[in-house]
């Protein structure tokens, strides 16, 4: 008897670190639990400005980095440069995007790797803009690799969304036609060096808030349009001051 409590307690002890892995909230109001570190460089990646420790993530998402940094290799793709992901505890960032809170959000460079991938040039790279803002369209970087590692991004199954400039997302409509995965390429400004990929809550997870289904379809045709015609948010997608939501009950005190 004694014994077969040992060993229930002993379970009892050891399965939490197993799955307590949890992302909590909404993706622009949350934190994660046990989150995983993604490796500063693996087949197909590197992770650019590691000083800054968002590089954290819901196992979910350090899997899908992973798996698509071997299918960009496979591709024949340059490594991809991967940039915030999330805080060790998730929560908001004290600069930048709203999101990126749960573990479940990650950008994604679309410029090459410097011939020089060292970690300290990695730590100091710049970004590239693919838009040319003065007549509005997209620059000679913008090319097909770029094009390429999108489709790989948003083709697989635990992606949600995937935020690009509605100038790429105009690009990847000529470019793909009516592929069904065109409806997850979310229009969004400010997404012109990089875009930023979201995956579903993990399955299991129950306080994780999903965000709604895309709407059916590529996307590509009048709503499209409609971003296309708005320069003046174009103009006003600046940097944003920092971000403090309402965080979840689980979330306090746990996060800065
Ligand atoms: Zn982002």
């Amino acid at each position: 008897m004694s014994r077969w409590f040992g060993l229930g307690f002993g379970l009892w002890l050891w399965l939490p670190s197993l799955v307590w892995a949890q992302a909590i909230g909404g993706y622009a109001a949350g934190c994660q639990l046990d989150a995983r570190a993604l490796p500063a460089s693996g087949p197909g990646f590197y992770v650019i400005r590691r000083a800054r420790e968002r590089f954290y993530g819901q196992p979910s998402l350090i899997d899908y980095l992973q798996r698509l940094g071997r299918g960009a290799r496979q591709a024949g793709l340059p490594p991809m440069l991967i940039a915030d992901i999330a805080m060790e505890r998730g929560g908001p960032f004290s600069s930048g995007h709203r999101s990126h809170q749960t573990g479940l959000d990650a950008d994604i460079w679309l410029r090459p790797p410097p011939d020089d991938p060292s970690p300290s040039r990695l730590q100091r790279i710049r970004a590239i803009d693919m838009v040319d803002h003065r007549y509005y369209i997209l620059n000679a970087h913008f090319r097909d690799p770029q094009r390429q590692l999108i489709a790989l991004a948003a083709q697989d199954e635990s992606v949600s969304r995937v935020f690009v400039h509605p100038l790429i997302k105009n690009a990847m409509c000529k470019a793909y036609g009516d592929a069904p995965w065109l409806g997850k390429l979310r229009p969004w400004f400010g997404h012109s060096s990089h875009f930023h990929v979201r995956l579903h809550c993990p399955k299991g997870d129950t306080l994780c808030e999903p965000q709604a289904q895309v709407p059916a379809g590529t996307g590509c045709g009048r709503e499209l349009a409609s971003w296309l015609n708005d320069k003046a948010g174009a103009i006003s997608a600046g940097p944003r001051t920092p971000f403090r939501p309402r965080l979840p009950k689980q979330c306090i005190g746990r996060v800065r």
